[in-house]
């Protein structure tokens, strides 16, 4: 074998082997609908070297041409392979016919050049001796030779208008791109060698077989290097081109690279198919994260984020459009549920807190009037007729409050106020409210506070008592005969200044079935036996106890023995008063039974005449003497003329109202105690007094102990005297 034998062969095998290395890293991955198109391709490039060694080292020319027949056969099936994989590969449909066609003309081909000695229509003449400088043997070319080439020809322009309709298509995405490169690349390079081999260049040498065996390693290797076959980045492109959301790539500088049909879809006034895409549509994407695009009936959310390579530099960015449409739709009923049901529960509110202000009104005339009347030493039959519309009245106010409780609790206003308190005289306050309601039963009561509890608390005082002045209420509520028993103990708190007040009010009433106990902490619910004793309240009592405990970050529960009693209780944490803990302005003033006022004038401002007279003579019993206005105008006047310790004043008149009313006292120099009377006992109406200069506020209907309170509050100890 001469030199120029040996090295054409040396090539040849290493054309042969770097083709079954393809070919194994091939059949190692997994497979996919194109693989066996490549590995053909491969298979028929390996065929085309392993017959051009033989072709080459045969001693004769006859061996040199038989061997060539075996090459043709690889060599007219490559290009169906290649082209078989690259449609397939892209997802081009092709009828099938023409899929059909290219094998069979191929395979027509295949059988002329096998079958050329009997009409050497492809070679016109074989040379029987090796071209100078060269391992081939020259031939002349036969017609049918070129029509080869032309069908060649055809399927190389094929395969290229695929890769060139791919890239239109789906953009120009940075893998892909360099990925067709490879292909056409891969794709030309066999008609490289050919036209070489034609235009007689090399000593007409036939290169094509180097060529084309380059030609499927190329696109082999592009199907290695790009993860064409990689299963993962495979999953990860289905996902965008079958994801619902848009999706648009752009490069580092911002520039269009790919979108895919949903997100043209989307935009679809920009003109995608233009190489440059820009315009302020695509920049504005990356102007508000998070924005909202509405187009047509459709509302989509637009997101950028950034692509990083692996060293953590960005390589370009993603803008993704989710249609939240239906989100949108169902997130604009639910705003408009809410807000109607919100402008509802103020509606509600409003109307629950007028209500209140009107029944409160005339509630004031009759609770005052009754109260009045039961102290002017009515006979027994008379006091008796006055207690119960006393009695009556109070129940009603209760229910009143309760309901605003309720209305409060509901729409999330009620709030805890800590100050510092003294928990015994918080205690005695209870008693002296309920007092007259366990007296009337005739039953015991008694109160155990530990020793060892620390009087000064700082806690809610307000709502503790609100609590424990229900459950007490209840216990005389429900039982007949015997005795309730209020017990306060202390257990160790989650800090040192802080201790677990624990309360219990214990009963021997009716009890409550085990069934009914956890019902009973619900609004509006009532045990049968509850219903049946009397008809009196409306369930909300111990659901808004349950409400403030749970406030004050306690619990509550009950113990009962239907038919024998009960034992409620509720435990809460409570801090230690130190040094510098604020106590609040309206503490409770030990009332004594009889003190009278000295030297005390008043001043009461209220449209209502029967209001008027209650104030009047409740402040009379305490020995202080009233003047009266129905107006505003005429208590502004009496105002600057006489002099006055304390002045009440009706919020609510027509013409001047409270508010104004104290204002013009102030602007015209009046000074006195100013104190609000009003039906309005919400937060905000308490804010607004002290606001407008009032130094206290009492709620109607005006109750003896309410105002004894305030008056022992504000009247210096000169202006008392106690017997
Ligand atoms: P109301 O007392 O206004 O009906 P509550 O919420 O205060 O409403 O009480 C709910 C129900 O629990 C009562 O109707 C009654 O049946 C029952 N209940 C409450 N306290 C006691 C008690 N000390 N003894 C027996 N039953 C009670």
């Amino acid at each position: 074998m001469d030199t120029m034998t040996l090295t054409w062969s040396i090539l040849y095998v290493l054309m042969s082997v770097t083709i079954m290395f393809f070919m194994f890293r091939l059949i190692w991955m997994d497979n996919s609908e194109y693989r066996p198109f490549l590995l053909l391709a491969l298979f028929c490039a390996g065929l085309i070297q392993v017959a051009k060694i033989a072709g080459i080292s045969s001693p004769t020319w006859e061996g040199y041409f038989q061997a060539s027949k075996l090459e043709y056969l690889g060599k007219c099936y490559v290009s169906a392979f290649s082209i078989s994989f690259v449609t397939r590969f892209y997802k081009i449909k092709t009828p099938r016919w023409l899929m059909v066609l290219l094998y069979f003309v191929s395979m027509g081909f295949f059988f002329i050049i096998l079958f050329d000695d009997y009409h050497h229509l492809y070679y016109s003449y074989l040379s029987h001796e090796k071209m100078a400088r060269s391992v081939d043997y020259a031939v002349g070319h036969g017609p049918l030779y070129f029509v080869y080439m032309g069908f060649l020809f055809c399927v190389l322009a094929s395969f290229l208008i695929v890769c060139r309709y791919h890239y239109k298509k789906e953009g120009k995405y940075h893998k892909d791109l360099s990925f067709q490169i490879l292909l056409m690349v891969g794709g030309t390079l066999p008609f490289v060698g050919v036209a070489l081999c034609i235009v007689g260049a090399l000593n007409g040498t036939d290169f094509t077989p180097i060529f084309t065996g380059l030609s499927v390693i190329i696109m082999s290797y592009g199907v290695m290097k790009y993860g064409l076959f990689d299963p993962v980045a495979l999953s990860k492109e289905a996902v965008i081109t079958s994801t619902n959301t848009g999706v648009i790539v752009f490069d580092r500088y911002k520039r269009y690279m790919y979108a895919n049909d949903i997100a043209k879809s989307i935009l679809n006034t920009v003109d995608f198919d233009q190489y440059n895409v820009e315009g302020y549509e695509l920049e504005s994407l990356f102007a508000t994260p998070g924005r909202i695009f509405e187009r047509g009936e459709k509302s989509y959310e637009v997101n950028t984020a950034e692509i990083n390579n692996k060293e953590n530099k960005i390589e370009g960015f993603l803008a993704y459009f989710t249609d939240v449409t239906d989100l949108f739709a169902q997130n604009k009923e639910l705003n408009k549920l809410k807000a109607k049901a919100e402008s509802t529960a103020a509606q509600k509110s409003t109307f629950l807190a007028n209500m209140s202000h009107e029944i409160r009104t005339p509630m004031n005339a009759i609770l005052g009037m009754s109260e009045l009347a039961l102290k002017q030493n009515p006979d027994d039959k008379t006091k008796g007729n006055l207690e119960q519309i006393r009695n009556a009245s109070e129940s009603l106010i209760t229910i009143v409050n309760d309901i605003l409780d309720v209305s409060k609790m509901e729409s999330g206003k009620f709030k805890i106020t800590e100050s510092k308190y003294s928990l015994r005289k918080m205690v005695e306050g209870v008693e002296q409210i309920e007092r007259r309601v366990l007296d009337e039963k005739g039953l015991k009561y008694s109160v155990d506070i530990d020793e060892s509890i620390p009087d000064e608390l700082y806690g809610d005082d307000i709502r503790i008592k609100q609590v424990l002045i229900n459950l007490v209420n209840n216990a005389a509520k429900y039982t007949e005969e015997g005795s309730v028993a209020v017990r306060v103990r202390s257990h160790k708190g989650r800090t040192p200044d802080e201790i677990s007040l624990e309360f219990s009010v214990k009963d021997t009433g009716i009890g409550i079935k085990a069934e009914d106990k956890d019902r009973i902490f619900k609004n509006y619910e009532q045990t049968d036996a509850g219903l049946s004793l009397r008809t009196e309240g409306t369930g909300l009592g111990l659901s808004i106890c349950k409400e403030l405990v749970s406030l004050m970050h306690g619990s509550i529960g009950v113990e009962s023995i239907y038919g024998t009693g009960s034992r409620f209780y509720f435990e809460i944490p409570q801090k230690i008063a130190k040094e510098g803990y604020v106590e609040r302005k309206e503490t409770y003033q030990e009332a004594t039974a009889s003190w009278m006022a000295k030297n005390v004038k008043a001043l009461v401002v209220d449209d209502t005449e029967v209001n008027l007279k209650v104030t009047e003579g409740f402040l009379n019993i305490y020995g202080i003497e009233a003047d009266l206005a129905d107006n505003g105008q005429a208590a502004v006047s009496k105002a600057i003329t006489s002099s006055y310790d304390l002045i009440f004043i009706d919020k609510l008149m027509p013409q001047m109202d409270g508010l104004e009313t104290i204002r013009e006292m102030k602007a015209n120099g009046v000074e006195a105690l100013f104190i609000a009377l009003s039906g309005d006992v919400t937060e905000e109406a308490q804010a607004e007094f002290k606001e407008n200069g009032f130094e206290d506020f009492l709620a109607k209907p005006l109750m003896m102990s309410n105002l004894e309170q305030c008056l022992l509050r504000h009247l210096s100890e000169d202006k008392i005297i106690r017997s």
